[in-house]
């Protein structure tokens, strides 16, 4: 995405094809240690060097950082805490002083890995840099208002799952001599999943409705993301108990929606990160 919106021609046409057809794995690099929630305080650091560039610092918790094969790494090039201090850069696998380090013993998501990339006196030509020096927090904030519809879509997926099976399990689970759903304490939890469910969706469309016209959509996916992500943790809670002490084993799958689910509450912005960008806009 980043390179999409604010790559030039010669990144777009370098890059674009070998990710857009899978070819190509890449990485996004914002988040640090020490730097989550407040990440325009990042370490991380650029410094010019004759025509190039030399990174020096950590990026972690990034997707596909052990795997990609090209990363677009946020790093400061002016003075901690100053205005338009970071810069985009583009980074590819196996250049010099750029490794993958720690890869991260996660909860869920385990299918796809999150690691540290590490910089030590990484030199990039001039030509891996993306817009203007000190824009790339801008840019970032751009790329996150698209990937937050995209982590909704993925809750509203995780959320979808959790109920289907669970609708199908309530009908056949039989209890008491009757299927569990005739009870209405199971009936209302699927009640519950469904209307939250068409709800995460409406606000998803909403917001890549306005993605797709190019109009500003900052507090619809954040929104969308908000109140998807929290329902698939509450769909996806829902459905262990649905399942019983089947819920709780790895012969259903409702156990790896509730430990997935979690993860959408917290990346691309936890869940109070999205309210105050929320507040912040109805408060303008
Ligand atoms: C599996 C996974 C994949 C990830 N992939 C990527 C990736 O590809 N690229 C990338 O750059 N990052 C990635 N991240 C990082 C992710 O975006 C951060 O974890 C997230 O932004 C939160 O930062 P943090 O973990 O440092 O938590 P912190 O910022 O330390 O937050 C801790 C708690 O404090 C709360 N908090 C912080 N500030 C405030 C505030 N001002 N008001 C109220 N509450 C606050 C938070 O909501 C949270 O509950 C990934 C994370 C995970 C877990």
């Amino acid at each position: 995405g980043h390179i999409l919106y604010f790559g030039n021609d010669e990144q777009k046409q370098k890059y674009l094809p070998k990710l857009a057809s899978g070819e190509w794995i890449g990485a996004w690099g914002l988040t640090e240690a020490n730097t989550g929630s407040d990440a325009g305080n990042m370490q991380c650091t650029a410094t010019k060097d004759g025509d190039g560039w030399v990174l020096n610092g950590t990026k972690n918790w990034i997707t596909h950082g052990i795997s990609g094969n090209v990363a677009v790494v946020l790093a400061r090039t002016g003075e901690p805490r100053a205005k338009s201090n970071v810069t985009a850069f583009i980074v590819e696998k196996g250049t010099p002083g750029f490794t993958a380090g720690k890869k991260e013993n996660k909860l869920g998501m385990r299918a796809s890995e999150t690691a540290e990339l590490v910089f030590d006196n990484c030199r990039i030509s001039d030509a891996q840099r993306m817009g203007e020096v000190g824009d790339g927090f801008r840019q970032a904030m751009k790329v996150l208002d698209g990937g937050r519809i995209s982590i909704a879509a993925l809750s509203l997926g995780i959320a979808k799952g959790a109920y289907e099976a669970s609708l199908k399990y309530s009908k056949e689970r039989q209890q008491f001599d009757q299927p569990i759903s005739n009870f209405q304490a199971i009936a209302f939890k699927l009640a519950d999943m469904a209307t939250k469910i068409e709800v995460s969706e409406m606000l998803i469309y909403q917001a890549a409705d306005k993605k797709n016209r190019h109009e500003p959509m900052t507090k619809e996916s954040a929104m969308a993301k908000y109140y998807a992500s929290e329902v698939a943790v509450q769909c996806a809670t829902e459905a262990v108990q649905i399942f019983g002490g089947y819920g709780y084993t790895k012969d259903f799958p409702v156990e790896k929606y509730y430990r997935d689910s979690k993860l959408c509450t917290i990346g691309e912005g936890t869940s109070e990160i999205q309210k105050l960008v929320i507040s912040r806009e109805v408060l303008k």
